[in-house]
């Protein structure tokens, strides 16, 4: 399927509970996010901003109220087609035991060897990468063991630009990492904002930041919401 050409996000009175016996962790949601716009959730542990995300990627679904892409309720966007169209970058990052080049491309056959270079040129990952052994051909053990958590990271914002999603989002991860990764990946969720239109849960000063509208979630309720400057 083609992705949809992202003008506009529409979460209107969301509730969600992960089953049927259990209370809503999130109440009330309401947000709008239009094209180009840069978005940054915030809160406490468990406040529900990665299920925001969930639901938005279509990992999860049966929620009461609204959630429109394009004016569309996302139950009737396929799942294929909400794939195409978002591209999220988890908290867990996945990795396949396979190449640095395989885990950027995820054998996306629109994506060649170029666009794997240029995609991690972009996010600042081309660095490290040129350092492994093998390079591109580096291969990645299962659950990326041979690399560390911000390495990790780094080829995951790779493998969400070279899939040139129209909407991006991120689940910054809190991990630790040494300062020099650091900055990369700093100067990446930099570019990355410069480019898309994005969401991402925000743990760095630097991201919130670089976003032009803040949501605060407090047990699943939007608590607060504004610029930088306003909070
Ligand atoms: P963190 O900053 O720790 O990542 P978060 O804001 O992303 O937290 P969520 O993961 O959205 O929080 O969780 C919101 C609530 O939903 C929490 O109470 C959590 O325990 C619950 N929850 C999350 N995932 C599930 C799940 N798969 N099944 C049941 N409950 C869940
Ligand atoms: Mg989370």
């Amino acid at each position: 399927p083609q992705p949809l050409q992202v003008r506009e996000i529409e979460f209107k009175n969301v509730y969600f509970r992960y089953s049927e016996d259990s209370p809503d962790v999130l109440k009330n949601v309401s947000f709008t996010l239009n094209k180009g716009d840069r978005l940054a959730l915030v809160g406490t542990t468990g406040s529900g901003k990665s299920t925001i995300i969930k639901l938005l990627a279509k990992t999860y679904t049966g929620y009461r109220g609204s959630i429109k892409i394009n004016g569309i309720e996302l139950t009737d966007i396929p799942i294929a087609q909400v794939r195409e169209t978002i591209s999220v970058m988890q908290q867990d990052i996945f990795m396949f035991n396979n190449t640095v080049e395989f885990n950027i491309s995820l054998g996306r056959e629109s994506i060649s060897k170029s666009d794997v270079e240029q995609a991690a040129s972009f996010v600042f990952a081309n660095h490290f990468i040129n350092q492994l052994p093998g390079g591109y051909e580096f291969v990645i053990q299962d659950n990326g063991d041979n690399l560390s958590k911000g390495q990790a990271q780094l080829i995951s914002f790779a493998r969400a630009i070279a899939g040139n999603s129209e909407l991006i989002i991120l689940d910054e991860a809190t991990s630790a990492v040494d300062s020099l990764t650091e900055q990369y990946i700093q100067q990446a969720i930099a570019n990355i904002f410069s480019l898309k239109t994005v969401i991402a849960v925000a743990h760095r000063l630097s991201t919130i930041k670089n976003s032009d509208m803040i949501l605060v979630l407090e047990d699943g309720e939007i608590i607060e919401r504004g610029n930088h400057n306003e909070l």
